[in-house]
């Protein structure tokens, strides 16, 4: 890789723009996920034997072309990490940097992603489920308490640091939508997933850290009962579903759920940003913190609905796999356009502005990588 020369960090995390290459430092593994700019690797870092996952995002060498991510873009995102130090949010480790790509070395999630974990389960109690969404809320009061918001809460990005122990813990991940709220300073923006944006992102209304909050809300729906509370047949119904704010706990789904439960979701599915439960707020709601006895045998009396939740899980995972498929297939037909290179040149070739063929109308909300409607 190209190297910018090593600034040193004065960050906590010590985490530095590396002026040596990102192999030479690390073996490159396979592949654990990929996106729309980029892949993620699991490496091995060759000083200290210890695993990491190395992200590679490819940056955008001019201005005006669409192949990458704007450099700033991911510069804010590795800003907002460094500053980042709580059990329950992933953590960078290390960063390289050349002029087409950037490379994140990241915290390794070895567990995979909460929602295939449950999956799994043949039966899991409300109880349970609290213990997973309780350390989700942690890391975002930690997030919200230092003004930061993440704007891309979904499945995807709620990770398990390790599986086969008794007390899994929840790492929240993919800052690349992030951003750092200043005070009187508004933030507009249409990016997220339908499925669980907000209201105030399709109306491109001014964002805080209640927007995150909303996607929480949707979360806690799925998981509970396996169904998505505004998913539509297209995106375009999706959003508009959204903006009615119109859904309901059908019995057949939420038979086994407590009043507790869905007192928590009205709660946080509420149009008005300011009237939704603070992630703080969440955390004292007596369906995560019981206030008594009578509260917190209810939370064992009810179960999420397993079934379900394992089709949604199915139908999610299945559509994230079509999703890399066709921008698998998008990519080829780009390296067809492009002159051949050799195989060695593949991880750090700099891609060629060249515009992608037939590029699609531009939409609604500018999803970035691994989004799933
Ligand atoms: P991202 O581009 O950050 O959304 O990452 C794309 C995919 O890579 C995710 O959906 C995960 O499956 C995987 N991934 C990202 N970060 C990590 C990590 N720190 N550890 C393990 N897998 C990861």
């Amino acid at each position: 890789m190209a190297e910018d020369g090593g600034a040193a960090s004065d960050s906590p995390q010590a985490v530095a723009l590396r002026a040596r290459s990102v192999e030479e430092l690390y073996e490159l593994l396979e592949t654990l996920g990929s996106g729309h700019f980029g892949v993620v690797r699991r490496c091995r870092e060759r000083s200290t034997g210890t695993f990491y996952a190395a992200k590679f995002v490819k940056t955008r060498r001019c201005r005006g072309s669409r192949r990458g991510l704007e450099r700033v873009q991911v510069e804010q995102e590795v800003a907002i990490l460094r500053d980042l130090q709580h059990p329950n949010i992933m953590q960078l480790h290390d960063l390289f940097t050349c002029r087409a790509e950037m490379v994140l070395v990241l915290e390794l999630m070895r567990g995979g992603e909460l929602f295939d974990f449950i999956a799994e389960k043949e039966m899991l109690l409300e109880e349970e489920a609290i213990e997973f969404l309780e350390q989700i809320l942690l890391g975002v009061q930690y997030l919200h308490g230092r003004h930061i918001a993440h704007f891309d809460l979904k499945p995807e990005n709620i990770m398990l640091q390790e599986k086969d122990v008794p007390k899994p813990q929840i790492k929240i991940i993919d800052f690349g939508l992030a951003q750092k709220l200043e005070d009187g300073v508004t933030f507009k923006s249409l990016c997220g997933t339908p499925q669980y944006i907000a209201p105030e992102v399709i109306n491109y209304e001014p964002l805080s850290s209640a927007t995150d909050m909303w996607s929480i809300g949707v979360i806690t729906y799925i998981l509970l009962s396996g169904l998505s509370p505004f998913q539509g047949e297209t995106d375009a119904e999706t959003l508009s579903n959204v903006l009615e704010g119109a859904y309901e706990f059908e019995e057949r789904y939420f038979s086994d759920t407590s009043e507790m439960a869905k007192d928590f979701i009205r709660q946080l599915l509420v149009k008005e940003p300011q009237e939704r439960m603070t992630a703080s707020e969440c955390l004292v709601h007596p369906w995560i913190k019981p206030l008594n006895r009578k509260q917190a045998a209810k939370r064992c009396r009810s179960s999420i609905n397993m079934k379900n939740f394992r089709k949604f899980n199915a139908r999610r995972k299945w559509k994230l796999s079509y999703n890399m498929v066709s921008a698998c297939n998008r990519l080829c037909r780009m390296r067809l356009l492009c002159s051949p290179r050799t195989e060695g040149e593949e991880l750090r070739c700099c891609e060629s502005d060249q515009e992608e063929e037939g590029s699609r109308p531009v939409t609604l909300l500018r999803r970035r990588r691994s989004s799933c409607s």
